[in-house]
């Protein structure tokens, strides 16, 4: 009995892994060929400057749409881009695409702004990325003071000898770098230390927190005090409403970008908003 149920069971554990598998293996393929295709694009979040009350700078967030015009979310598709090795094209193509559409920022008059471009940790682990870097700067023209790289924090503690040395050489483009998901990981302070990282982004959960219990904005407290020991920029991701962000102001955090401010937008509806900000302060 015992043997025929083990049996039923592991039956039944292989086929719905089965399925899984090819669901993700379908996935992919319309993934590779949707990239072809020209399905994925590129979504604008401001993030500003919380005392100025101005932005500074801009998230590229990737977007599919596929062919029956569902939209796709990052979360969904980019661990199977990065499963099967497609994330170094989408990921070269994500930076030309961010720093071209910087570059016409530039021409349009925003001199001062910043594009921020998430990168994989498979991406950036590949043994050509700083070539890779280098080119897309060159060709695009986009001035690497003005381009901030994020990796995430668990990418960051991972082979900590490999990935100082490969960070030095990214420094040495001229482009900085952000810790994205901040407080989720266990980045030691040493560690961070060693790290050449500009700044740290504060991850939404804890922002979210923030109006919760007396405790909530200890996490948001103390990276913001971190960022003030180790001299790195700070900024509070997902900020929704003016609770948050009077909170954050009051904690002395420096930056943020959130649905508050402004929604991942198309490059027409960034230019809009950044036009529609200047004239509200002016
Ligand atoms: P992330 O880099 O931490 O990006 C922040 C996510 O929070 C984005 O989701 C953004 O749309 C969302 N968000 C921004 N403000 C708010 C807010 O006020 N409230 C809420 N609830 N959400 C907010 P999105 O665009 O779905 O991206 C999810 C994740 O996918 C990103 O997290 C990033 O890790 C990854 N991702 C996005 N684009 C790329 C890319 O081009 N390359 C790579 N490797 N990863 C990417
Ligand atoms: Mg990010
Ligand atoms: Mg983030
Ligand atoms: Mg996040």
């Amino acid at each position: 009995r015992a043997k025929s149920r083990q049996r039923a069971g592991h039956f039944f554990f292989s086929r719905s892994m089965g399925v899984e598998i090819r669901e993700r293996v379908r996935m992919m393929h319309a993934l590779r060929s949707g990239f072809q295709r020209g399905e994925l694009f590129l979504a604008y979040q401001p993030q500003v400057d919380l005392a100025a009350n101005r932005a500074f700078g801009a998230e590229a967030l990737l977007r599919w749409r596929t062919e029956d015009g569902r939209l796709v979310g990052p979360d969904r598709f980019i661990p199977i881009a990065e499963y099967s090795g497609l994330i170094v094209d989408i990921g070269e193509w994500v930076l030309r695409q961010a720093l071209a559409e910087l570059v016409r920022l530039r021409a349009a008059g925003y001199l001062d702004f910043t594009m921020s471009v998430n990168v994989s940790q498979v991406q950036f682990r590949h043994q050509h990325f700083v070539d890779m870097l280098r080119r897309a700067l060159d060709d695009t023209g986009a001035p690497p003071e003005f381009v901030e790289l994020e990796i995430t924090e668990s990418m960051a503690m991972e082979e900590p000898a490999l990935l100082v040395e490969k960070l030095a050489q990214v420094k040495r483009t001229g482009v900085s770098i952000a810790i994205d998901d901040f407080g989720t990981g266990f980045s030691s302070l040493s560690h961070l230390q060693r790290l050449q990282v500009d700044r740290l982004k504060i991850d939404r959960a804890f922002v979210t927190e923030i109006t919760g219990s007396a405790r909530g904005s200890s996490i948001a407290e103390m990276v913001i005090q971190l960022g003030r020991n180790l001299g790195l920029s700070v900024i509070a991701e997902g900020v929704e409403d003016e609770r948050q962000a009077h909170i954050l102001r009051s904690l002395g955090c420096p930056l943020a970008q959130g649905f508050l401010f402004s929604r991942p937008l198309s490059p027409e509806a960034l230019l809009g908003w950044l036009g529609k900000a200047q004239t509200e302060a002016a």
